[in-house]
């Protein structure tokens, strides 16, 4: 698993990503990269190894600009390599994408035969494609923008989270949640996307998350979230309790040491939100499956 950072800021927003990124860490990662937009271009940096890599890289070459994206890969298409590092782009766009796209292999091939070339092993690269191809050359209202969003997420099948800048569009980020975690922060006079509310918590504590399925279109001052079918959905904003010390290590020296000392305290706090402290009884909730239901338990786990 591997993160997503979104930016649509006030200032250069290169180092707020890289910040959230770093929120990200404890996910695992093998590579990662950023985008951002200035003025109509798009620009890119995007490392192999860990984000200090990254972060040397911007020390040398920094990016400007006040919309942006990042991303940490775990590989799952071709190597670990800078040229498989997301953001990928296609034309005017530049996509992230936590996950797996199962029908790649077809749709590169559609894309390939109508004339957009691949620089990457990824099954990412079809949806920047895929995504310039319904955009064409629309210059463009938002509704242009809706329809090729719209188009492009139905024809993917797998499981993504996706966070996507148009250049020419500074004030606007494109997302899509299908079986990965996907949030968006609320700030003042700014918006947030993030693979989780820990990775915004320096950012903003208002969060909305979208729902298995939705897709949205954010800009600095609205948001508008999309059911699959299309309709407007409605997501509630949410003040989520998250604190920036439950995503750094702390004092141990990596993040698995830190899984490990704090599964007492974990345990403790997910068991408790089913304990009645003025009565110690378990209280379940309402609507919850029916055990006497049930004949047979998988339990799936690692680590
Ligand atoms: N499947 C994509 C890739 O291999 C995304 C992997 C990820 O979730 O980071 O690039």
């Amino acid at each position: 698993m591997c993160g997503i950072i979104g930016v649509l800021g006030e200032g250069d927003v290169a180092s707020q990503i890289l910040d959230g990124l770093k929120r990200l860490e404890y996910r695992g990662y093998d590579s990662a990269g950023i985008a951002t937009l200035n003025h109509g271009v798009l620009n890119r940096r995007r490392s192999e190894g860990k984000l200090v890599q990254l972060e040397n890289m911007l020390q040398n070459a920094p990016l400007t600009g006040t919309t942006g994206v990042g991303h940490t890969r775990w590989a799952t298409h071709g190597p670990a390599t800078e040229e498989n590092a997301h953001p990928h782009h296609s034309g005017r766009i530049a996509v992230v994408h936590n996950g797996i796209i199962e029908n790649f292999k077809s749709l590169k091939d559609e894309l390939m035969a109508a004339g957009y070339e691949f620089t990457s092993d990824t099954d990412t690269e079809v949806i920047a494609h895929l995504f310039a191809h319904h955009l064409g050359d629309s210059h463009d209202d938002a509704n242009d923008i809706k329809t090729a969003a719209q188009k492009t997420f139905a024809k993917l099948e797998g499981s993504y989270a996706i966070g996507l800048i148009i250049d020419g569009h500074d004030d606007l980020m494109v997302m899509a949640r299908h079986g990965s975690p996907l949030a968006v922060g609320h700030g003042d006079g700014a918006m947030f996307l993030g693979s989780d509310a820990f990775a915004l918590a320096p950012f903003t504590n208002r969060i909305t998350y979208l729902k298995d399925g939705d897709w949205g279109v954010m800009r600095r001052n609205k948001l508008d979230i999309f059911a699959a079918s299309g309709q407007l959905a409605k997501r509630p904003m949410q003040m989520v309790d998250a604190t920036v010390s439950m995503v750094d290590k702390g004092n141990h020296r990596h993040f698995m040491a830190k899984e490990i000392y704090e599964q007492p305290d974990v345990l403790s706090r997910t068991f408790g939100q089913y304990i009645d402290p003025a009565t110690r009884c378990v209280v379940l909730p309402e609507n919850m499956l029916d055990l006497s239901c049930v004949n047979r338990v998988m339990l799936v786990a690692c680590g």
